[in-house]
């Protein structure tokens, strides 16, 4: 399905500057509406066969660029209940990424060029949202140790007491990313994302953007989930013996309860940058601007600066040596 300018005819698309639908055509706003895909595999605007992945569920026709919204994986049990509509825009996206790397030394000549920045793409990632209480119980003999001395002897007295504790921890919305492709360490450092602006699903907010299906299920992520909130529950917990000196025959016991599982999409601007031969990717959330990413360091560059600025410095050179070994 794509969504169409009833003025024009153009693709309109979600527009985060204005927070509407938006014909980058006519510049009209909110002038959509919705025309439906005759199967899958062809782009409902010009016809032309889509290059569709396995879990594609947004995605731009290649002949036309018309972002095209795959039914069959946004509906029924590929609905996401919940959407996190982007909230930085393309340019705003390019910014960061110019403010974090613009004035760093060695970096290849296009690598924040226009041209390259274009390419660019927001991306929607499946994530599960858990809702879920932890019951965490720590029992233990507290020891209150005071020395003291007295004449020619030294007291020790080691009080005794029987440590009890036992919370209740809710969690709200803790996200796992529903990818296999995505690498878990980096959706985990986009986080954290703000859920109260999180809308109801409507297709809209996919158009302009791709966005993937979930892949993986709810219930194959759920301990990865329960070890972070066990992990919160234990401090939390932790943190309410105080004043003795040490501890022993502590037990720890946590339980689960779960309360809701949501399914929902987070925005990410993906900007994969190849370099020789490798491909970096660099991952900004979409709502707050956080930037994850390595800059490739140019080799040629290191060369230039040290041959000018560093020349006939032994020592310097040996570092010149390790970085172009790096490369
Ligand atoms: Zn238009
Ligand atoms: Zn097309």
């Amino acid at each position: 399905m794509i969504f169409r300018c009833k003025s024009c005819g153009g693709n309109t698309v979600y527009s985060p500057e204005r927070k509407k639908m938006y014909c980058p055509y006519c510049d009209g706003e909110d002038t959509q509406e919705q025309v439906p895909s005759e199967g899958m595999f062809n782009c409902p605007a010009c016809g032309g066969e889509l290059k569709i992945g396995d879990y594609n569920a947004a995605l731009r026709c290649e002949y036309c660029d018309s972002y095209v919204i795959v039914e069959e994986r946004t509906t029924g049990k590929y609905e996401p209940k919940l959407i996190l509509p982007f909230i930085k825009s393309h340019k705003e996206a390019e910014e960061i990424l110019k403010n974090e790397f613009g004035k760093q030394r060695f970096l290849p000549d296009d690598f924040l060029s226009d041209a390259k920045l274009s390419g660019m793409e927001g991306m929607y990632v499946p994530f599960f949202l858990y809702d879920f209480d932890v019951r965490y119980t720590i029992s233990a003999t507290g020891h209150k140790v005071r020395t003291w001395t007295s004449g020619n002897y030294q007291y020790t007295e080691d009080s005794l007491y029987q440590v009890e504790r036992s919370i209740i921890v809710p969690i709200e919305k803790m996200p796992a990313d529903a990818s296999y492709e995505k690498p878990d360490e980096i959706m985990d450092l986009m986080e954290p994302y703000d859920y109260s602006q999180m809308e109801s699903f409507d297709p809209k907010f996919l158009s302009g953007f791709l966005a993937e299906q979930y892949n993986m299920e709810s219930e194959e992520l759920l301990p990865r989930v329960q070890i972070k909130g066990r992990d919160d529950a234990k401090s939390i917990t932790e943190k309410t013996i105080t004043g003795y000196t040490s501890m022993t025959n502590r037990v720890d016991q946590s339980s689960f309860r779960q309360r809701e599982t949501t399914y929902a999409m987070l925005p990410v601007w993906t900007y994969f940058y190849k370099y020789k031969d490798k491909t970096l990717p660099f991952y900004i959330n979409g709502q707050t601007g956080k930037l994850v990413g390595q800059p490739p360091i140019s080799g040629l560059k290191v060369l230039i600066y040290s041959g000018t600025v560093f020349a006939g410095m032994i020592a310097l050179l040996s570092m010149w040596n390790i970085l172009l070994g790096m490369l």
